[in-house]
């Protein structure tokens, strides 16, 4: 298995930029996140405050992203990180995919998740709440399950723990049709409002469920990595975008306001920057 020197979790404009920045610095790089880089990033019909760019757009500067990204030979890995696991000097981290990946330092560049916690989940993450289906649907053999899926990118969540378990309950919290259909897929149009050991509590009803899997967008920081100081949805950097946690760093709209292309991908350099005299200064000790 692979260990890199830096992991960029994050394909927005802060992470692209710490990966380039480390990768000049002739640093490994596991870049991962969406293939089509920052969905959000990509919303900007018009970024009129991007130098060098006097007039432009959010899914042009991504395309010069990804070209920039392609001139270097970064990949993008795609996936969707749910856990970071410090191991005493590397760090673990385990993709949706079921992939677990290894660097010696992290930078995080999720942008700001703004969905709060159900009820219970933080409580029974681990113990009856899941964020990965593919990494936990093995525990679930022959049971009942519920899927609280954020976009319809879950459905496929949906489908592959139905393979797996008897019954599932899909909770879609997203407009639009669902295409799912099973014999023991049950769509399930309420909100949850509390998780409990066993059950999912909804506006309108009960369901017993042996677990639940909360499949969002991306994981609130404080709860990808333990011990992560955070303020609200950001994660708390000194000016070097170091974080409490030695070998972690973070860099872009996850850092705090403002939400804005050039300060996530100045952060981005200064991250990239603080890991590579990190990783200089432990490879010494
Ligand atoms: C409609 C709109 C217009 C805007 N206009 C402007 C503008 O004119 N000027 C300006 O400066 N800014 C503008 N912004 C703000 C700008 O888009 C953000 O500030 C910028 O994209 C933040 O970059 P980031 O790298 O911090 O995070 P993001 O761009 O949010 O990227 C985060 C990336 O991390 C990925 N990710 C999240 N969690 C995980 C995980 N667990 N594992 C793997 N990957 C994960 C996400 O999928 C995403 O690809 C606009 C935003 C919007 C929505």
């Amino acid at each position: 298995m692979s260990v890199y020197d830096i992991a960029v979790i994050g394909t927005g404009p802060g992470g692209i930029s710490a990966a380039v920045t480390a990768a000049v610095r002739n640093k490994s790089v596991l870049l991962i996140g969406e293939k089509g880089l920052s969905s959000k990033m990509r919303k900007a019909k018009e970024i009129l405050n991007y130098p060098g760019f006097p007039r432009t757009s959010g899914g042009e500067l991504a395309d010069r992203f990804q070209a920039h990204l392609d001139s270097m030979g970064i990949p993008v890995t795609e996936d969707r990180i749910t856990a970071v696991y410090d191991m005493g000097g590397t760090f673990g981290l385990q993709g949706r995919s079921g992939e677990m990946y290894t660097a010696r330092s992290v930078i995080l560049a999720m942008g700001v998740v703004s969905a709060a916690s159900i009820p219970g989940e933080d409580e029974l993450l681990g113990s009856g709440v899941s964020y990965c289906a593919t990494c936990d649907a093995p525990l679930y053999r022959g049971k009942t399950v519920a899927v609280i899926g954020y976009s319809p990118d879950e459905e496929a969540e949906g489908a592959f723990l139905s393979e797996v378990a008897s019954k599932v309950y899909y909770l879609p919290m997203y407009k639009g049709d669902v295409s799912l259909d099973g014999d023991n897929i049950e769509v399930i149009h309420s909100r949850p409002v509390r998780i409990e050991r066993g059950r999912l509590v909804t506006d309108d009803a009960e369901y017993e469920a042996d677990g639940v899997f909360v499949l969002r967008e991306s994981v609130a920081p404080a709860k990808l990595i333990y011990g992560l100081e955070t303020d609200g949805a950001h994660v708390v950097t000194d000016r070097q975008m170091q974080t409490n946690l030695k070998g972690v760093f973070a860099c872009g709209d996850i850092t705090g306001r403002p939400y804005q292309y050039i300060k996530a991908a100045g952060e981005g350099n200064v991250c990239a920057l603080s890991c590579v005299k990190y990783l200089d200064e432990t490879q010494k000790m």
